[in-house]
């Protein structure tokens, strides 16, 4: 396992989620590399219970798309205050943009927390301690 302020540092600038094109206009999609195609040295450096892992985040696996650029020291630093600042308001019952109290409520086993200026900003099961 590897702290967020690892992840941060060996994460590309671009990078904005699997699921995303990124930043410089690459999906990351067709750069990932399956847990099953890997030699068991890489598959020992995975988070457990991950099916793939990308270049984007990795950049020992390699395979980058062209356009990989890693954020400065600074720029890592920067990302994870930002990223403790979110969770710091969340945990603390806050819109982590506007700081005033969010809702809770439920659905089902769903706890759920809103802004009524901003939206949604969290969920999680209740059975497993919410959001
Ligand atoms: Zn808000």
């Amino acid at each position: 396992m590897s702290t967020a302020a690892e992840r941060n540092a060996r994460t590309c600038r671009h990078f904005t989620g699997i699921q995303n094109v990124c930043r410089a206009d690459i999906d990351p999609m067709p750069l990932r590399q399956l847990r099953s195609e890997m030699s068991a040295d890489a598959v020992a450096l995975l988070s457990p219970g991950l099916p793939a892992v990308w270049p984007c985040t990795n950049p020992s696996l390699g395979h980058f798309c062209g356009s990989h650029v890693l954020p400065t020291a600074e720029e890592a630093a920067a990302e994870e205050a930002e990223t403790q600042r979110l969770i710091v308001a969340v945990l603390g019952g806050l819109c982590p943009t506007c700081s005033k109290p969010l809702d809770v409520y439920e659905d089902g086993n769903v706890q759920i927390q809103s802004c009524k200026e901003h939206g949604f900003v969290s969920r999680g099961c209740k059975r497993a301690g919410g959001p």
